[in-house]
C-alpha cells in the first residue's frame, strides 16, 4: 500500500456558484473546471492548492449522494481522496485488512480517474477516495 499525495478534497456544498465566488474572490483561488458527474447526481467545481485539489460537490438531486449528506450532517468536508499508483490491488489490500469497501472495483469518477470509496465505518469517520490517473 502506497499512498502517493492527497488528490483532492470534497467539500459537499448547497450552491456551486457561491461557493465557488468564496473560493475565488475570498481565497483567491482560481475554478479551472466545472463537471457534472451524472451517476452520482453531482456537480463539481475544481481548484488546485499545490499539488491537492479541492472538489466542491452541488447535488443534482436530493436523494443523491451528497444530497443525503447535507440533510444528514450539513455542508463541509465530504472526503479525502487519495492517490494510488494500482487502485485495484489497493483496493484488495485494504479489503484483506478487513476495511469494508463502498466501491469493491474502480469506477469513472469525475476528470476521468478511476476512483473508489472506502467505507467510513471502517475509517474513523473518514470517508476515504483513492483515485489512480
Ligand atoms: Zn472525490
Amino acid at each position: 500500500m502506497r499512498l502517493n499525495n492527497i488528490e483532492h478534497i470534497g467539500i459537499a456544498v448547497k450552491n456551486l456558484e457561491s461557493a465557488i465566488k468564496y473560493y475565488e474572490e475570498v481565497l483567491g483561488l482560481k475554478c479551472y473546471a466545472i463537471e457534472e458527474v451524472a451517476d452520482q447526481k453531482v456537480k463539481t467545481a475544481f481548484f488546485k492548492v499545490g499539488e491537492t485539489k479541492i472538489e466542491l460537490l452541488e447535488s443534482t438531486s436530493p436523494d443523491g449522494p451528497i444530497g443525503k449528506f447535507i440533510e444528514k450532517k450539513g455542508e463541509g468536508v465530504h472526503h479525502i481522496a487519495f492517490a494510488v499508483d494500482d487502485i485495484g490491488n489497493s483496493l484488495k489490500e485494504v479489503e484483506e485488512k478487513g476495511v469494508q469497501l463502498i466501491d469493491k472495483l474502480p469506477r469513472k469518477g469525475a476528470e476521468g480517474l478511476n476512483i473508489a470509496f472506502l467505507h467510513p465505518k471502517s475509517t474513523f469517520g473518514v470517508l476515504t477516495e483513492f483515485c489512480e490517473h
